[in-house]
């Protein structure tokens, strides 16, 4: 049979079958509690005031400007449900940006936190095409008001409104969902999900060769939703009944530890920047408690291996590495060891960026254009495609020749594929330093840096050098009250990278920029060192 696979099948499963499973927000006043099956009810409401109200129509775009909480997730599944799409807008982008990606999409309606009120703000007068703007919670809409802009709040649109909607029946090939790149390494590019493409996604980031998700899953949603449809987590969530814990605007190390201690979630998700500073509070409040996390799902950037045995030995808390971007709804490959093997080999597989499914395909390619063999040594450029991964950028006719070739996606990272199938990136593209003819990679001296006892976080970048091109500039960030000295690290490193490879330049700075979404901001640093002068 050929039953279209929509979102609306996954809302009315969920709530019907996972009713009772558990959305859990954080507040400045702690948990606030509701259920799978509210959130389904809520979706139908929010699709009526969507419709009816407000006069949202076939696949008009709806945004979202929202942390991760239960409102969120109810607009996950009502917009593409009703058949519009939802464009999950980075709440972290510079405001230019986001009136870009606004204005790009076309966004009619923005629907926004009470506590971002101001930020979007700064934004809405340069987004022409948003027509309704809906606040979530109490507080202030003034500076929207001011704009002229017809501002909603949620809870007088939702209610009374009908607890079911008859959802049309769509093409599974439609747009469900749009999300812009974070725009790490230049602006941001949209790229569209289909009801088909979320779905068969779903089923993997439920499988137990990825997530491992079921009705005994507690996540702890940390990766914003923002960011690359956090990980697939919330539709796949919904298909696998677990219980989500979302933590709103409350980030920080402190708080997230509150949330482990109470809720006591089994899973949990975030870039490695998250990890970094939670580790450190770990360390530094025994009485802390993260007994109930088994499994952590780490990506976004590279997870320096240090990190992953130290939660590993001292916490009990398994690091699960993961590969993937934007472009690819978001996942790729995911390093669960393959059988019979242990001891330090299985670490040896635990520190790469993993497996892929068999519905992603994966090749590496040299300079030249030439597939290179799979044997884990042959560097290039990773190439992937699959029934999740984009075929072009929104709004391009044609697949933009830099990013697709031949029906496959370039990813701009950089590695080898080893003959059982295990991607080790050595970096992106971007960022691997040319050093005399041969690269140095940026992500292989930051991950033998942070095993250093007393570096917290290392960012090694290129900068330009009379001799050579380029030579690394290592700019770390030790930890507290921890002292070590350039030679000291150097010396480090020489035991581990072959000797042309250790950086002469070096800086010690308070903290690594973050990019929107949390990773280094390698363009930030760059353009601190652009001269390779230290301060
Ligand atoms: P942006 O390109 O703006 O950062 P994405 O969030 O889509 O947006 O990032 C995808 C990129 O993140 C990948 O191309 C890769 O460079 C990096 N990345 C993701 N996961 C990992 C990982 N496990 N190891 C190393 N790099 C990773």
């Amino acid at each position: 049979m050929d039953l279209p696979l929509q979102i609306s099948r996954l809302l009315e499963y969920g709530r019907g079958v996972h009713g009772r499973s558990e959305v859990v927000t954080w507040t400045a006043d702690g948990a606030r509690r509701t259920t799978y099956a509210e959130v389904g009810a809520q979706a139908a409401q929010l699709a009526h005031a969507l419709h009816d109200d407000l006069g949202v129509v076939g696949d008009q775009r709806v945004g979202t400007f929202m942390w991760n909480n239960a409102e969120h997730l109810v607009a996950y599944f009502a917009i593409p449900s009703m058949g519009a799409v939802l464009h999950t807008l980075n709440i972290r982008l510079f405001p230019e940006q986001l009136a870009y990606i606004a204005t790009h999409a076309e966004d009619r309606v923005v629907i926004v936190d009470s506590t971002l009120v101001p930020l979007l703000a700064k934004s809405l007068p340069q987004m022409p095409t948003v027509e309704h703007v809906v606040v979530v919670g109490g507080g202030d809409a003034g500076p929207l008001e001011a704009t002229g802009i017809p501002v909603h709040r949620w809870e007088a649109l939702l209610s009374g409104k009908p607890t079911e909607y008859d959802w049309p029946d769509l093409d599974e090939r439609d747009a469900a969902a749009l999300c812009y790149t974070s725009g790490t390494t230049g602006n941001p590019k949209g790229v569209a999900y289909s009801h088909r493409s979320i779905w068969l996604h779903s089923m993997q980031v439920c499988s137990p060769a990825a997530f491992g998700l079921t009705t005994h899953s507690r996540e702890l949603a940390i990766v914003p939703m923002f960011h690359a449809m956090a990980w697939g987590v919330p539709y796949a969530a919904f298909m696998a009944g677990a219980s989500l814990i979302m933590p709103d605007r409350f980030l920080q190390a402190a708080p997230l530890a509150e949330m482990i201690k109470s809720e006591r979630p089994n899973l949990a998700g975030a870039v490695p920047t998250i990890w970094t500073d939670l580790l450190a509070y770990l360390d530094s409040h025994p009485d802390a408690d993260v007994s109930s996390l088994k499994e952590v799902v780490v990506g976004g950037s590279a997870c320096p291996p240090a990190l992953m045995h130290a939660f590993s030995e001292r916490y009990g808390v398994e690091i699960l590495h993961a590969w993937g971007m934007t472009e690819m709804s978001p996942l790729g490959s995911v390093s669960r060891t393959p059988a019979l093997v242990d001891g330090q080999e299985a670490w040896n597989y635990r520190y790469t960026q993993g497996l892929f499914p068999a519905s992603v395909q994966a090749r590496i390619v040299g300079p030249l254009g030439d597939v290179q063999p799979n044997d884990g040594q042959a560097v290039g450029e990773v190439e992937v495609r699959g029934p999740w991964v984009t075929a072009r950028y929104l709004g391009d006719d044609v697949p933009d020749p830099d990013k697709f070739r031949d029906g496959w996606l370039r990813t701009g990272d950089v590695g080898t594929l080893s003959a059982d199938g295990f991607l080790t990136l050595t970096d992106r593209a971007k960022d691997v330093i040319k050093s005399g003819g041969e690269w140095i990679s940026s992500m292989d001296l930051e991950n033998h840096l942070m095993a250093h006892p007393a570096v917290l976080e290392a960012c090694v970048i290129g900068v330009p050098d009379p001799r050579w091109d380029e030579r690394p500039l290592a700019a770390v960030v030790l930890r507290e009250s921890a002292a070590v000295t350039v030679d000291e690290l150097r010396e480090f490193l020489a035991g581990r990278v072959a000797n042309w490879q250790v950086p002469e330049r070096w800086a010690f700075i308070e903290a690594v920029p973050r990019t929107s979404v949390g990773k280094f901001d390698k363009k930030v640093v760059r353009a601190q060192y652009a001269d390779g002068a230290l301060d």
